[in-house]
């Protein structure tokens, strides 16, 4: 920026929101030279990343693990995190699923899927048929459950993909659109024609690109590609693979593994670094109330109780949860166009983090955990063996179990009393893992508003992004709302709003 005595000024930009969004922004745009100032509203950075630990428990509040892409990596090597990284266990690779209160592993391969207690007959032959469904012709956004029942029957979808959307977007796939929450597997349908043809292609692809790797001398680690029409469609919900970027994984197998990390110390190491690399650039307990541009600046507001305390950026990204900007005073045309991002639904969820001695739960724990599906009516909508996930969660000879409770299923139950909620859980955690007595450890955490639910009709709020963005020069919108729910997925959109915002400054000045 040329200052009128024809020197250079450092060009400033406000991030507002120190989530994992807002900080991996503010991050990447310092390392591009970019002074940065974060306003966060709370007294802690991180957003939903927090991790709790008491008389050697671990909790998590919100995350408890991810899966890396190139993204994360860069970003791990950036702040010099790798050794700090757990990779979670490969039996993890085991996930139960509820059916008639029993634990069932989820078949991972075609020969276990025609094996599998968890679905009928009908069901299996209704799988088999797959790829004799027809194309969907009608254009327009689809539901997720439409879609699963349109091409695998309604066992799937109740048993498959219904539990897996609770266990990441807490949402009922009779709303949550295919387009949007699973880009990925709708790619499947409009390539191949089928999911389970075009499954065997992507395998065959990958396997080609594997070859070619090693004959490039590079890494041939591939990412594992579901097995099964039913696998798929439930990994991807797994995977939370809502952004484009899913699409395109699909499209062209990425040449490294992906894998499902967390830190030795928890999730809130890496936001910590983050925090840490900004070097004092946080400002916490600073809500941004107001938003206004004067000339070419904007003007970002913190005051209190009616006393303005305004500072000028070039640019501000704002990296809130979408329902944050109605509590702001904005510009009247910004105000117009965002009205369909302030609407965005968040269901509340409880995360139950309890700690058994080992000896009182009587299941070996050997997986992920597990799923319930809506049609079972439990309490629980997911539980992760967090001991058997990842080392130093829990005292020796104790187990860590953190349960999800509410979201769109039963949004009345997230909101219960700690008293209310542990009493239910403990309840049918006697019945689904043998947990016979008491819980010698309890951490609560409600979250009025968890993840947002990409509708059918998700189109409109970002169109509405978009829009805002192009009528607000310097203005940049990010956060879990807009680009994918998973932390993986808010890593690369705070990345690629860094590169958004340099480019704007460059022409800018
Ligand atoms: C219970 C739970 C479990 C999850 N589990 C997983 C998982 O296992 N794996 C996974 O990949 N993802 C998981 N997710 C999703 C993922 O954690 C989130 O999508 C992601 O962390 C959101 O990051 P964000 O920066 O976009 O938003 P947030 O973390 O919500 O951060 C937004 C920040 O903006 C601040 N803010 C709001 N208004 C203002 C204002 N006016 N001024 C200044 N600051 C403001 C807020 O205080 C907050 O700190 C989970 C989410 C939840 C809630």
């Amino acid at each position: 920026m040329t200052e009128p005595n024809g020197g250079t000024r450092r060009r400033t930009v406000a991030v507002v929101g120190a989530g994992i969004t807002g900080l991996v922004a503010a991050h990447e745009l310092r390392r591009r030279g970019i002074d940065v100032t974060v306003f966060e509203a709370s007294d802690h950075s991180g957003g939903v990343i927090r991790t709790t630990h008491t008389d050697g428990f671990l909790a998590e509040h919100g995350p408890n693990s991810f899966v890396t892409s190139a993204p994360v990596d860069a970003l791990l090597a950036q702040l010099d995190l790798q050794g700090d990284v757990v990779e979670a266990n490969p039996d993890a690779n085991r996930r139960y699923l509820v059916r008639q209160r029993k634990l069932v592993p989820f078949p991972l391969t075609p020969p276990a899927m025609l094996g599998t207690r968890l679905f009928s007959l009908r069901a299996k032959l209704r799988v088999l048929m797959e790829p004799l469904v027809k194309r969907r012709t009608a254009t327009g956004d689809e539901s997720v459950a439409s879609f699963v029942r349109r091409r695998m029957g309604p066992e799937v979808l109740d048993y498959a993909v219904d539990p897996f959307i609770s266990g990441i977007f807490a949402g009922d796939p009779e709303r949550l659109s295919m387009a949007h929450a699973f880009p990925r597997v709708q790619s499947l349908e409009e390539r191949y024609g089928s999911l389970s043809k075009g499954l065997m292609l992507q395998r065959r692809d990958a396997r080609r690109a594997a070859a070619t790797a090693r004959a490039d001398g590079r890494s041939a680690a591939l990412e594992e590609t579901a097995a099964t029409p039913a696998q798929a469609a439930a990994q991807a919900a797994a995977q939370a693979a809502v952004p484009a970027a899913a699409a395109a994984q699909a499209a062209a197998p990425s040449p490294t593994r992906s894998r499902l990390i967390s830190f030795i110390d928890g999730m809130q190491t890496l936001t910590d670094a983050l925090e840490a690399s900004l070097d004092g650039a946080v400002r916490l307990g600073c809500p941004v109330r107001l938003l206004h541009r004067e000339g070419a600046r904007w003007m970002v507001d913190t005051g209190q109780d009616g006393a303005a305390s305004v500072q000028a950026f070039d640019a501000v990204v704002m990296a809130t949860p979408a329902h944050a900007l109605s509590a702001m005073e904005l510009p009247g045309d910004m105000r117009q166009l965002s009205r369909p991002i302030e609407n965005v639904e968040y269901p509340p969820v409880s995360t139950l983090t309890l700690g058994f001695r080992r000896a009182d739960v009587a299941h070996p724990l050997d997986g992920f955990g597990m799923l319930v599906p809506g049609v079972e009516r439990e309490t629980i909508l997911g539980a992760l063996f967090s001991t058997s996930l990842f080392p130093d969660r829990a005292p020796a000879d104790h187990v860590v179990i953190t349960c999800f409770v509410g979201g769109s299923r039963t949004p009345e139950l997230a909101r219960e009393s700690t008293e209310q909620v542990v009493r239910r859980v403990c309840h049918e955690l006697r019945d689904l893992v043998g947990a016979s007595a008491a819980p010698v450890f309890t951490h609560h955490i409600f979250w009025p508003r968890a993840i947002p639910q990409y509708t059918v009709g998700y189109q409109t709020v970002k169109t509405a992004a978009d829009a805002t963005e192009a009528a607000n020069p310097g203005l940049y919108l990010g956060g879990n709302y807009r680009n994918g729910v998973s932390v993986g997925d808010c890593v690369a959109s705070g990345q690629q709003i860094a590169g958004r915002v340099e480019r704007y400054l460059t022409q800018a000045v």
